[in-house]
C-alpha cells in the first residue's frame, strides 16, 4: 500500500509546431487505500496522468511520488504499480493461467507452489478458476476484463492504475462490474486511481473524485461534496443527469433577479454574491412545479414545453416568461402536466448555488 502525491504536474506535446498541453500544473495526493477516480471528458488528461505515475510518459515538469519516494527517474517495472487498460491487453498466445504467471517466475522470492497458490487465490476471487487453461479468444468480453484484473491483483502492486477499464462492457455488465470493482478493492485495500469518462462509475465508485477539464483540475473531493458544492460551472454541470440548470441574474440593492424571480439575498448567498450579476444553479431535482401562476416573488413563471416520461420520474422542462431560459425540473412519477400548460415554478433558497458570471 501506498499513497501517491502528484506536485506541479505538467506534460505538453509536441505536434509539429503547435505545443499541446495536455496536463497543466495538477496537484492532488491519493491516500493509503484510497479509491479516486479521474474524471472529465475525452481529451481532458486523464489518460496521460496516468501514464505519467506509470512512468510511460516524462513529466514535463513536476514530480510524482509513490510511497513517499520520488519515482520521475524510475521505470515503469521498478514502481510496483499495476495497470488495467480498456483493450485488457492480454497474451493471446498464452492460457490465463499463463498470463498472470507472466513475469512472477522472475521474482526472486516466489516459488512456484508459491505462484500457483496465489493465482488459484486471485482465480477464486475474481470467479475464473474454471477459465485458467483456456486463451483469451474463447473468453467473453466480460471474462477477458476479469482475468486483466486477476493479472494485475496477482501481483500485489502498491498502486492499481485503470484506464476506462470498463469500457469495452456492456451496460448491464458495466454496472455489475462496477459492484464488484468497489467491492473488490475494498477487501484488498490497494490504493487506486481509476480514469473513466463516465460521471456514474465516478459518482459510485470514488473515495474521492478529480474532475479535469482541459488538462487542469476544476474540483478534488468526495462525489457528494463535488455533486452539492461544485466549486465552480464546469464541474456543476458535468455531474447530475439531467443537467443542473443555470440562470444568469441581476444583482440590485441586494436583490437578485430574472425574469418573474426576485430573491432578497442573505446570510450564506449575500456573502457569495459581489457583482452586479451573478449565475445561479438550480439542480432539477430541487425545484417544484405548480400549475399557474404563483403569489410568491421566488418562482418563476413559464409553459411547459416538453414532458418526458421515464416511469420513476418525468424529466418536464420548461419555457420561462420574459427570459430566454428553460428549465429542467424532475417530478416523481407519472406526470400531471402537459405540455402548454402555464406553470409556477419554485425555488427553494438553499438549493441555489451561485457561481461568478463570467
Ligand atoms: P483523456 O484520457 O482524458 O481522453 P489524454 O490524456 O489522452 O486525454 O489526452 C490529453 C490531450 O493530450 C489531448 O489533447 C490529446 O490529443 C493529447 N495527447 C495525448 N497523447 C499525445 C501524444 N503522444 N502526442 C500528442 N498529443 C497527445
Ligand atoms: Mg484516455
Amino acid at each position: 500500500m501506498a499513497r501517491i502525491q502528484i506536485e506541479g504536474l505538467s506534460k505538453h506535446f509536441q505536434d509539429g509546431d503547435e505545443t499541446v498541453v495536455a496536463v497543466e500544473d495538477l496537484n492532488l495526493d491519493v491516500e493509503d487505500g484510497e479509491f479516486v477516480v479521474f474524471v472529465g471528458p475525452s481529451g481532458c488528461g486523464k489518460t496521460t496522468t496516468l501514464r505519467c505515475v506509470a512512468g510511460l510518459e516524462d513529466p514535463t515538469m513536476g514530480t510524482i511520488q509513490i510511497a513517499d519516494d520520488v519515482v520521475n527517474d524510475e521505470p515503469p517495472e521498478d514502481r510496483d504499480i499495476a495497470m488495467v487498460f480498456q483493450s485488457y491487453a492480454l497474451y493471446p498466445h498464452m492460457t490465463v493461467r499463463e498470463n498472470m504467471s507472466f513475469g512472477l517466475e522472475h521474482s526472486t522470492d516466489l516459488t512456484g507452489d508459491d505462484i500457483e497458490r496465489k493465482i488459484q487465490e486471485t482465480a477464486e476471487m475474481m470467479g475464473i478458476e474454471e477459465l485458467l487453461d483456456r486463451v483469451p479468444a474463447d473468453l467473453s468480453g466480460g471474462q477477458q476484463q476479469r482475468v486483466a484484473l486477476g493479472r494485475a491483483i496477482v501481483r500485489d502492486p502498491k498502486v492499481f492504475l485503470m484506464d476506462e477499464p470498463l469500457s469495452n462492457l456492456d451496460a448491464k455488465l458495466r454496472a455489475e462490474m462496477r459492484t464488484y470493482l468497489q467491492q473488490l478493492q475494498e477487501d484488498i485495500d490497494v490504493t487506486t486511481v481509476y480514469v473513466t469518462h463516465d460521471q456514474t462509475e465516478a459518482m459510485t465508485m470514488g473515495d474521492k473524485i478529480a474532475i479535469l477539464n482541459d488538462g487542469e483540475l476544476q474540483q478534488y473531493g468526495t462525489p457528494a461534496e463535488c455533486y452539492h458544492e461544485p466549486e465552480n460551472t464546469f464541474v456543476a454541470q458535468f455531474l447530475g443527469e439531467p443537467s443542473i440548470n443555470l440562470v444568469e441574474m441581476d444583482v440590485q440593492n441586494g436583490t437578485m433577479s430574472a425574469g418573474t424571480f426576485e430573491y432578497q439575498l442573505d446570510g450564506r448567498l449575500a456573502d457569495a454574491v459581489d457583482a452586479d450579476s451573478a449565475v445561479v444553479g438550480i439542480r432539477p431535482e430541487a425545484l417544484t412545479v405548480s400549475t399557474g401562476n404563483s403569489e410568491s416573488d421566488t418562482a418563476f413563471t413559464g409553459t411547459v414545453a416538453v414532458v418526458e416520461h421515464l416511469g420513476r420520474e418525468s424529466n418536464i422542462h420548461i419555457e420561462l416568461d420574459g427570459i430566454d431560459v428553460e428549465l429542467t425540473v424532475i417530478v416523481d412519477g407519472r406526470p400531471s402536466l402537459s405540455v402548454d400548460d402555464s406553470v409556477s415554478v419554485h425555488v427553494p433558497p438553499e438549493a441555489m448555488h451561485v457561481f461568478d458570471s463570467h
